[in-house]
């Protein structure tokens, strides 16, 4: 134990006498974590800061809310001391950025309703302390990740395409230990599984597609499906030339915003749209980027442990599905993407679940424009056939799993006055 935290142990026990009859209720706080502890851990019913008497236990010693706070700090924060911070005189003070107690409690929106707590428990318990970030020199666990996937999208952009996984391993970063350049991607399966980020797409389902041409298309699923091996020439976000996937959103009018914003992007002005639904004809497994878990706050222990990943799964899928810029480098920027994608398809093994079938990525804006891309192809659709619904346990390559209906199918003809800012458009 080093030494400030002994100390920290003595200023405690100071405290803790100084404390030991003061009770606090969940009512004189304002963090919602918080005051879940304080209604699991009440023996007392008398709050000393604000006064209220309660009919049943609804308050706990501030020591105890003192030490349980601490808990919480210490899951980010460490004494300078004992991480090892220089503390020069002459430069004023220690090597690297310091906070004390009530800048924590501010940063991480822990608000007292009476500043006589807060008092307490920072002057009292803490002594007016200090902290720093724990190994202040280090790289946060969730940037590691996210410097690991930058990486792995630079040497499969510029390095090496289909030969990386016999690469040996190498360091990210002069911060870094060597590590193979795959790893992230299991790094980034791994994180999915352990926040269940699946979702059953009910046979049913409706999903719509479109296709913005400079002649109206027929309607029907080749059309308007996913293209023929021979006709996948283009390469997309999610699937290179020649691996053509079933790209779809659950709203129409998410469909028209991407296809005419693409278009704008490219300087194609092409002139007709068509839209068509399809629905689902089996149930359909999807790992679902659209619905990830809030980031946990600071002082909510239960879930500290969960911070990291999904602080570096935020940034990754906005990094996933930010636009590309129109400056011809689009089939190079996708090459990360696309193996990720390959890595969902082929590689990535889940308990419990036979295969993936795609996955969901949201838009900003609503949950309801969420984009999806699934691993079918033209001969997996059919069309105003709803009556036959397919078995799961088919591992038949020619399953139909999407049906078009074909009278939900619209053209309609896009003028060419339209002009689009970022995602809103315009006549
Ligand atoms: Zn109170």
């Amino acid at each position: 134990m080093g030494f400030a935290k002994q100390q920290m142990i003595e200023y405690q026990d100071k405290g803790y006498h100084a404390l030991q009859n003061m009770f606090v209720c969940d009512k004189c706080i304002d963090e919602p974590s918080v005051q879940s502890f304080i209604r699991k851990n009440a023996t007392h019913m008398f709050c000393s800061y604000c006064g209220k008497s309660y009919k049943r236990k609804k308050c706990v010693n501030i020591n105890t809310l003192a030490n349980y706070l601490s808990q919480c700090i210490r899951t980010e924060f460490g004494d300078p001391d004992d991480e090892g911070v220089p503390y020069l005189s002459k430069e004023g003070g220690y090597m690297t950025k310091t906070y004390d107690t009530y800048d924590i409690f501010e940063k991480n929106y822990l608000e007292f309703k009476n500043d006589e707590i807060k008092r307490d428990i920072v002057e009292e318990v803490f002594d007016n302390r200090l902290w720093c970030r724990i190994d202040p020199f280090g790289v946060p666990q969730n940037k590691e990740l996210y410097y690991s996937w930058e990486s792995f999208s630079e040497i499969v952009k510029y390095k090496t395409r289909y030969v990386f996984y016999k690469l040996p391993p190498q360091n990210k970063s002069v911060f870094s230990p060597k590590s193979y350049v795959f790893k992230i991607l299991d790094d980034i399966s791994k994180i999915i599984s352990e926040f269940n980020l699946y979702k059953v797409l009910p046979i049913g389902t409706e999903i719509y597609r479109g296709r913005f041409e400079n002649k109206k298309i027929k309607a029907d699923y080749i059309e308007l499906g996913p293209p023929s091996l021979e006709h996948a020439t283009k390469s997309n976000r999610m699937s290179p030339a020649g691996i053509p996937l079933f790209y779809g959103s659950f709203f129409s009018e998410t469909i028209e915003h991407e296809l005419i914003y693409f278009d704008a992007k490219m300087k194609n002005k092409r002139k007709f749209l068509t839209v068509g639904k399809f629905v689902t004809l089996r149930e359909l497994t999807v790992i679902d980027f659209s619905n990830i878990p809030s980031i946990p706050g600071l002082f909510d222990l239960s879930r500290s442990h969960q911070s990291d990943s999904l602080l570096f799964l935020k940034e990754f899928v906005q990094d996933v599905s930010k636009p590309i810029s129109n400056n011809g480098s689009e089939p190079i920027e996708y090459v990360p993407t696309q193996i990720l994608t390959e890595y969902f398809r082929h590689v990535m093994k889940i308990k419990g679940i036979n295969r993936i079938d795609g996955f969901i990525y949201p838009c900003s804006k609503s949950h309801k424009l969420n984009s999806c891309t699934l691993f079918l192809q033209s001969e997996n659709c059919t069309q105003d056939d709803i009556t036959s619904f397919q078995t799961n346990d088919s591992n038949t390559k020619n399953l139909k799993a999407l049906c078009l209906i074909t009278k939900s199918v619209s053209s309609k003809r896009i003028p060419s006055n339209w002009v689009h800012d970022k995602e809103v458009f315009y006549l």
